[in-house]
């Protein structure tokens, strides 16, 4: 402990907020320009006497790694990663190639790319690599390692691996750091399930690798068994053209049996939403009509009545209970009055939570990635309220969103209240967001049996009734 001590320093965790700079070089400059600060290293950019000291090349180098947007969405580095793949095996000609890190962990927000590729020639990959998508920089190239960066501004690393080692060299890829150092032992083998088989453990997903308590689990023969987009068996939240959709309700139910889903429920926005069309008491009542039409008229799908119910500044919701009392459900949401203190954010909704028409926390935090924080709450406060009354959460799928957080999730899922996985669809494209609600959910460790839309339509209508009673 003494020994880390001694070498740890508050100058070198600022280097490491940011994933682009390299430690070791900034370190040098410091000592060079006799400084040790972000701060200072910024000022001495500025005044130019970085460059005058350490050459055009180091300043722009730290220029760019100082301003370059350095966080990305999943969807984002979702497209990155497959073209990056595809340079790798096409134009560099590795053998094979394999995301790992923080990416294949399905984190929400990643910061880089890291491959483990197979070449008999890791010296012509290196070479080729700046070709990459109009100009990438090499940061640190060496015999089995390198890092670059790409157009983007994100951060790519790769490490070689041979087939013999394939296994454990993913592994520690992959990460986390906590994880692999829980795990001991990374013997080489040429699979991942043989690392983890000769620790005397079964195969550990890799959204479960965070150095938590799944090693333990693992040992105990007690990891869920994660649940699967193939499991996901209806759409929980939805929007139509009645309010700010793009497609009709009849578009939307024909898409969601397509995909083989058993009940989609259309949740338009509440009257009060005006910039959203949000939809007047009659109006709702129109849609009743309506869907009570498209059942009759559909095969192989049913389609739910329901609203996205804004929980009011006092705790109330945005329709009368004989209105709501229609409906087969709700999804409840803050949509307004984000800054309130953070008991006041809380008791509004706990309020909320006591009509026995409210089903579903819609995006409980508000959270927009990369954008804003969410609102105040206390979460565990919440997350008890909803076991108590019947109430569940959803995991909003949309990628900025992701909401709750696997972190929320996590707890909402140990007090046993169960958990949507929503796309908050505004077009028949959106359904495909669900894997990225699949990825939080299993960040979450949640299994089949938590998640409400893994029921069969005949399953969830019983649960939506109880609740009402
Ligand atoms: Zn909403
Ligand atoms: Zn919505």
């Amino acid at each position: 402990m003494e020994a880390l001590r001694a070498e740890a320093s508050p100058e070198r965790a600022a280097i490491n907020e940011y994933p682009l700079l390299d430690a070791k070089r900034v370190l040098r400059i410091y000592k060079k320009l006799n400084i040790s600060t972000i701060a200072e290293l910024r000022d001495s950019l500025e005044s130019g006497e970085l460059a005058q000291r350490m050459g055009d090349r180091a300043a722009r180098y730290i220029r760019e790694a100082l301003t370059q947007r350095t966080q990305f969405l999943l969807y984002e580095a979702d497209r990155m990663a497959a073209a990056v793949e595809t340079f790798l095996l096409d134009r560099c000609r590795v053998t094979r190639a394999e995301a790992a890190g923080e990416f294949r962990r399905r984190v929400e927000v990643v910061s880089e790319l890291s491959f483990v590729v197979e070449t008999a020639d890791f010296d012509s990959v290196c070479r080729r690599l700046p070709e990459f998508g109009g100009g990438t920089t090499p940061v640190a190239v060496a015999d089995d390692e390198a890092s670059f960066l790409l157009p983007s501004g994100i951060l790519l690393r790769l490490c070689r691996a041979v087939p013999a080692d394939w296994g454990s060299a993913l592994i520690k890829a992959t990460g986390s750091q906590r994880h692999v150092r829980k795990l001991r032992s990374t013997a080489s083998y040429p699979e991942e399930i043989a690392v983890y088989q000769a620790a005397g453990l079964p195969f550990i997903p890799p959204e479960l690798r965070e150095g938590r308590d799944e090693i333990k689990l693992a040992a105990a023969g007690k990891l869920p068994r994660l649940i699967a987009e193939s499991d996901i068996r209806g759409e929980l939240h939805a929007h139509s053209t009645a309010s700010d959709g793009r497609n009709t309700i009849g578009q939307m139910a024909a898409a969601a049996r397509q995909r083989g889903y058993q009940y989609i429920g259309i949740t338009d926005h509440s009257q009060s939403l005006k910039l959203a069309g949000g939809l007047s008491e009659e109006a709702l009542w129109e849609q009743i009509r309506e869907i009570d039409q498209w059942n009759e008229r559909l095969d192989g799908i049913r389609v739910l009545k329901s609203a996205e119910v804004d929980i009011l500044a006092d705790g109330s919701l945005d329709y009368p209970d004989e209105l709501l009392k229609e409906l087969d459900y709700t999804v409840c949401s803050i949509h307004s009055r984000f800054g309130l203190g953070k008991t006041e954010q809380t008791e509004r909704v706990l309020r909320a939570m006591d009509n026995r028409y409210f089903t579903i926390l819609g995006h409980a935090t508000g959270r927009l990635l990369l954008k804003r924080p969410g609102y105040e709450l206390d979460i565990d406060r919440i997350v008890r309220h909803a076991r108590d009354s019947g109430c569940f959460f959803e995991i909003n799928s949309s990628p900025d969103r992701l909401d709750l957080s696997a972190e929320n999730a996590r707890s909402a899922a140990q007090a046993g209240v169960r958990i949507a996985i929503d796309t908050d669809a505004h077009s028949i494209r959106d359904f495909d967001l669900v894997r990225y609600g699949i990825d939080q959910a299993r960040r979450a460790g949640l299994s089949r049996e938590l998640v409400l839309n893994a029921m069969t339509g005949a399953e969830l209508g019983n649960l939506l009734a109880l609740r009402r009673k």
